[in-house]
């Protein structure tokens, strides 16, 4: 490559740093710009759909490495119907999924899907403890400002700032992500306490009375532990938080009418956080000039597809294909309108199809979902 960028990227979450090392690759600078002090072990298990792996695997054999020391292979997705327990659709994953997608399903705590992401860039890569606050674009190139007063200048600069993104309020307006009227609850218990549940190992999902309503358990830790993830409509709490505990017998409550076997997940856990899920419309557009979102920034939605970590991740390889594409600055802008042109129906349809609930209910057919290459997916020319 003899074209070089300058790239700013704020926000190191999955989606920041899955762009930055798809980027570097390439041969561009990268800066990415973090408001915590330091990479936390906050949050619980995500789950990589085959598509996630995929293109995570294209980011290098320390990656694909990593993520596989880490993570756990779910060896079936199943749903169950919330008060009988019938199963009402099953698709087999571990080897078989792998052979089909060229990937496997893994299950993997947040964090560590972090440190093998940040173990990939040289640690001046990532600068912590930088909130941006405004955000200015002329010929000169992109200014981002933090808070403090600092400012740092780049060719390109992307927005992977996460639900509330201040980089998609600099370019398109306030406009505050709504509350769903869902509540989730995220525990996690040592398997050992499970074993007389059935396919323990398995991402199960016991779909419920509404569409709000649900229990899912996948592994965590490589299996030691399960992760539960609950959630379930309650129009009086609103608040987003990934450490706000909750009540384990208010969660028992919700789900009293459940299967026994749903019920005996809940009675095992102790403890347990509860947070309101927000999401957003569609944003019809992602790019101004220089400056583009991608993840949550520009398409949050709601966790009953479990594709926000996947969405993030393949937008962060597309945008480095597409920006492979620039000779010189001023094919910088259309290289990015290219991007949101190859992403935006995929996450549109996504976002809506999280919404609604119903995918994988009884249909036992996922490719169309985890059968996407973001290394190969043509990108428009
Ligand atoms: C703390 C946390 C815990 C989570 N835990 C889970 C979980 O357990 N299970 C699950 O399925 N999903 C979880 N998620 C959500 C999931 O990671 C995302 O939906 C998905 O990975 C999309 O990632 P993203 O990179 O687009 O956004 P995020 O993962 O939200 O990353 C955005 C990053 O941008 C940073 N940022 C935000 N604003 C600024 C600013 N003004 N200046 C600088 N930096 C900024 C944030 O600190 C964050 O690191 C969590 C997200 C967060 C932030």
């Amino acid at each position: 490559m003899t074209f070089r960028l300058d790239i700013g990227i704020v926000g190191a979450g999955i989606g920041g740093l899955t762009a930055a090392i798809a980027l570097r690759a390439l041969g561009h600078t990268v800066t990415v710009y973090e408001q915590a002090a330091q990479f936390m072990r906050v949050g619980a298990d995500i789950n990589l759909t085959p598509n996630a792996v995929r293109a995570l695997d294209g980011l290098g054999a320390a990656v694909t490495q990593g993520i596989r020391a880490s993570g756990a292979r779910p060896t079936f997705r199943i749903s169950r119907d919330w008060d009988t327990g019938l199963e009402t659709s099953r698709l087999t994953m571990g080897d078989t999924a792998e052979l089909r997608y060229g990937a496997p399903q893994l299950t993997i705590h947040r964090a560590d899907v972090l440190a093998v992401m940040a173990n990939a860039v040289p640690a001046e890569c990532v600068v912590f403890s930088k909130r941006l606050c405004g955000l200015n674009q002329s010929d000169e190139g992109v200014q981002l400002d933090f808070e403090g007063g600092q400012q740092a200048l780049h060719d390109v600069v992307l927005g992977a700032d996460g639900i509330h993104s201040k980089i998609r309020t600099a370019l398109f307006g306030e406009e505050q992500p709504r509350f769903t009227g869902v509540v989730s609850f995220r525990a996690v218990v040592p398997t050992d306490k499970l074993r007389q549940l059935p396919e323990i190992e398995a991402f199960t999902k016991w779909w419920g009375p509404t569409p709000q309503s649900q229990i899912v358990t996948f592994p965590l830790n490589q299996g030691r532990d399960t992760f539960i993830f609950a959630t379930t409509g309650q129009d009086s709490w609103q608040e987003e938080s990934w450490t706000r505990p909750g009540d384990v017998n208010e969660l028992r409550s919700f789900y009293r009418d459940y299967h026994p076997d749903a019920r005996a997940l809940l009675d095992a856990c102790e403890s347990v956080l509860k947070s309101a899920l927000y999401e957003r419309e569609p944003l019809p557009q992602w790019s101004v000039g220089r400056v583009s979102l991608l993840g949550d920034a520009c398409h949050p939605m709601l966790p009953f597809m479990a594709q926000g970590a996947g969405m993030a991740i393949e937008d962060g390889v597309v945008v480095a294909r597409c920006l492979a594409q620039a000779q010189q600055l001023a094919d910088v802008a259309p290289a990015l309108q290219r991007y949101a042109t190859a992403r935006q129906g995929r996450t549109a349809e996504i976002q809506i199809g999280s919404r609604d609930n119903q995918w994988m209910k009884t249909q036992g057919n996922a490719d169309g979902v985890y059968g996407y290459d973001a290394w190969a997916v043509p990108v428009p020319a």
